[in-house]
C-alpha cells in the first residue's frame, strides 16, 4: 500500500513537471511570435516612410523643382538644368526655363491673354557666368552693398536653376520696376501666379528673410500643389521652408 502511494506521488510529479514545462514553451513561442510580428509592423513602416520626402529634403536636393536657392544656399558654377528649353513667347531677349516650368508659363500666358492681360518676358534661365557678369555691372554703376541687395552674386540666383522669370509689359517698356505691381499684368500675377505654380518670390515685407528689395516681377516656378500653399501661407519661401520644412511631400 506504502509503495503504491509513493509510485503515484511521483507520477504526479511528473504530470505537474511536464505541465510546467508546457506552460514555459507555449510562452517562449508566443513571445517569439510576437517579436517576429513586431520587427515585420516597423519594417513595413520603414518601406512605407521611404516613398516620401520632406519639404526641407526636397528644398536641398539638387535638380528638385523646390530646391533652394538663396544668399546662403548656392549652386557650383557648373550647374546647368538639363532640360532647358527656349520659349516662344513675347520677350525682351531669348529666354529660356526648365521644361516643366516653360509648360506652366505658356499655360499661364493663355490664360492671363483671355483676361486681356500681355506679359513680356525679360529674363529667364542665366548661367554662372552670365550672373558674374551682371553682378560686375552693377558692383561699378551702385557699389556692392546696392548691389547685393537688387542683384545675386553668380551662384546664388534662382535664374541659374532654369525656374526663374522675370515678367514685365508694354505699360513697363520692358523694364523691371517695382510699380509693374500697379499694371494689369502685376495685378493680375498677384493673383493667380499661384494656379499655375509660380509664387512672388520676393514679396514686399519680406526683405529680411528673402534678402532682396520687393520684386514683383521675380517668379520662381515650384509647382501648382506647393505655390498654392505658399501663396495661402502669406509667407515667403524662406519662412514656409522653416514653418512647414518637415511637411511631406511626394
Ligand atoms: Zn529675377
Amino acid at each position: 500500500m506504502q509503495k503504491k502511494d509513493f509510485l503515484l506521488k511521483r507520477y504526479q510529479w511528473l504530470l505537474i513537471g511536464f505541465l510546467v514545462l508546457i506552460v514555459c514553451l507555449s510562452t517562449a513561442s508566443f513571445h517569439f511570435i510576437q517579436n517576429q510580428e513586431q520587427k515585420k509592423t516597423h519594417q513595413n513602416r520603414k518601406t512605407k516612410t521611404a516613398h516620401y520626402t520632406t519639404l526641407k529634403e526636397k528644398a536641398a536636393q539638387s535638380g528638385s523643382l523646390e530646391q533652394l536657392v538663396n544668399k546662403t544656399h548656392t549652386l557650383s558654377r557648373d550647374y546647368v538644368p538639363q532640360d532647358l528649353v527656349t520659349l516662344n513667347v513675347k520677350s525682351v531677349r531669348a529666354v529660356q526655363l526648365r521644361k516643366e516650368a516653360a509648360e506652366a508659363l505658356y499655360r499661364m500666358f493663355d490664360a492671363a491673354s483671355k483676361n486681356g492681360v500681355t506679359f513680356v518676358a525679360n529674363s529667364g534661365y542665366r548661367s554662372y557666368g552670365d550672373q558674374e557678369k551682371i553682378f560686375t555691372q552693377h558692383v561699378q554703376t551702385m557699389g556692392e552693398a546696392k548691389a547685393n541687395a537688387i542683384s545675386s552674386k553668380p551662384g546664388e540666383s534662382e535664374h541659374q536653376l532654369g525656374l526663374a522669370i522675370d515678367l514685365t509689359c508694354a505699360e513697363m517698356s520692358g523694364d523691371l520696376q517695382q510699380s509693374f505691381d500697379n499694371t494689369a499684368e502685376g495685378k493680375w500675377v498677384q493673383a493667380h501666379a499661384q494656379d499655375y505654380g509660380f509664387i512672388i518670390r520676393f514679396p514686399k515685407g519680406a526683405e529680411a528673410q528673402t534678402g532682396y528689395e520687393y520684386e514683383p516681377w521675380h517668379l520662381r516656378y515650384v509647382g501648382v500643389s506647393l505655390a498654392q500653399k505658399i501663396k495661402k501661407s502669406g509667407l515667403c519661401y524662406e519662412a514656409y521652408l522653416k514653418k512647414y520644412g518637415a511637411d511631406r511631400v511626394k
